[in-house]
């Protein structure tokens, strides 16, 4: 593919973030031009369905009419302004609306910036340095954060990547998700030293798991105990999973929360909030020092006003994304279930993740025993036949409000056929089969 040749000779791996590049599913990423609704179109003018979702924040589709018209008012307003705006407070205060927990907010450019600064602060007003976060968790690229489980009975975390210092990541502990027993034996062991607790309330990026019951309530009530702070990352989940997030769907009360994705509405920013004690030592009101140029940036402001406006209106439209999830969810089970291969659809609301599994995936662990190589099969066919689904085993497919039944009918079918298309080379044709099954390297 030309584009993508191109793009590899100026920018590493052709990609601006790395998931983009198709190395999980082999060959070459579709180039986008425009997106409308719940299609996306590419440089050779195929259209797609959409169920990537920019990642996570398109939760009303491509060109919302209200977003369009909330940027083109600002565009005409101005970009970047250079001091605070009343559309930073408006939104800020819708936040802490929807989200009773959330006092006070800070936005950020990333989620990234929200998750490493909540680490900051969780540090500065505990005065610990200790933060435990879980296996196939993401918090961004902050290098703290940037760990991976030690081998063995060690929870220390080892760097997650070339040039995360040792020293850095010495102070972060990883755990299985959903392993309460195990987080409480680490409290019971060194809970004096433990600033923070970070988890996503829906995991999201070893693909979805949800949250067995009582993990969450478990985790607050021993970070109560050892005045830990429970830190929620909400990047993905929060206005995903119910107006209010994870916090609001499983009716528990972090400390703080990571926001981003959905609240920019399909522009770049983060946001962290929580205890008005905690946030009001953030700078300048506070010592704790964190800043930003771009922060509380006015396009993503009035991209991410709009788009949680209309989460707001009525009629309430979560009953509709949850519809749709569980429509396409159960469809995926069913041709799965037709061709007698194993599949496992974890979902939470809009947001659900097939792994080709027979037992529940509920970890990082499980969700590495699925079967890889027919996930990139299917994906591939999934591909060819108009369907654009997040490349990798681990992501999340997102569904929107501007899907219809019929758009989630044609992923089915797509997945269907592909699937159909993907059994074991004994039962297909000999060149198809191999060519499909066989991973091309990217
Ligand atoms: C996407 C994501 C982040 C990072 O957000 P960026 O805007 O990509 O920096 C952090 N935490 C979670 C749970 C995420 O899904």
């Amino acid at each position: 593919m030309a584009a993508f040749e191109r793009a590899r000779l100026r920018i590493p791996g052709g990609v601006n973030s790395p998931v983009r590049a198709f190395a999980a599913v082999g060959g070459s990423p579709p180039f986008l031009v425009r997106g409308e609704g719940c299609r996306v179109t590419d440089i050779d003018g195929r259209e797609l369905v959409d169920c990537v979702g920019a990642y996570g924040p398109l939760i009303l589709g491509h060109r919302d009419p209200a977003v369009v018209r909330a940027l083109r008012e600002q565009l005409d307003r101005g970009t970047a302004l250079g001091g605070p705006t009343e559309a930073e407070t408006e939104l800020a205060e819708r936040i802490t609306l929807a989200m009773p927990a959330v006092e006070m907010v800070r936005l950020v450019s990333s989620g990234t910036e929200a998750a490493m600064s909540c680490v900051r602060l969780a540090r500065a007003a505990t005065g610990r340095d200790r933060i435990l976060m879980f296996d196939g968790g993401y918090h961004g690229h902050s290098d703290a954060l940037l760990a991976q489980a030690g081998s063995g009975v060690a929870t220390l975390g080892i760097p997650g990547s070339p040039g995360v210092p040792a020293a850095v990541v010495q102070d972060t502990l990883v755990l299985p998700y959903n392993d309460l027993d195990r987080a409480l034996g680490v409290f019971a062991r060194e809970g004096e030293r433990i600033a923070a607790v970070l988890v996503e309330p829906v995991a999201g990026n070893m693909g979805v798991v949800a949250p067995r019951p009582g993990f969450l309530e478990g985790l607050r009530r021993v970070a109560t105990a050892f005045g830990t702070l429970l830190v929620f990352d909400e990047v993905i989940t929060g206005f995903r999973v119910g107006p209010g997030g994870g916090q609001e769907r499983f009716g528990v009360r972090p400390d703080l929360t990571c926001l981003g994705k959905i609240i920019g509405g399909g522009l770049p920013i983060g946001a962290y909030g929580g205890r008005r004690d905690l946030m009001e030592q953030i700078a300048p009101a506070g010592p704790v020092y964190q800043a930003g140029t771009l922060s509380g940036h006015p396009l993503a402001v009035a991209a991410g006003l709009a788009t949680l406006a209309r989460l707001a209106d009525p009629p309430d439209p979560y009953p509709r994304l949850e519809a749709l999830g569980a429509r396409l969810a159960a469809g995926l089970e069913a041709a799965a279930g037709a061709l007698g291969v194993p599949l496992t659809v974890n979902r939470v609301g809009s947001m659900l993740t097939p792994y080709f599994a027979a037992a529940p995936v509920t970890d990082h662990a499980t969700a590495r025993r699925s079967d890889r190589d027919r996930f990139a099969a299917v994906h591939r066919g999934w591909l060819a036949r108009g369907v654009y689904w997040p490349p990798s085993p681990f992501e999340a497919g997102f569904l929107s409000l501007a899907h219809g039944e019929a758009a989630v009918d044609q992923v089915v079918d797509a997945f269907a056929t592909a699937l159909a298309g993907s059994r074991e080379p004994a039962a297909e044709g000999p060149e198809t089969a191999g060519a499909i099954l066989q991973p091309s390297d990217p």
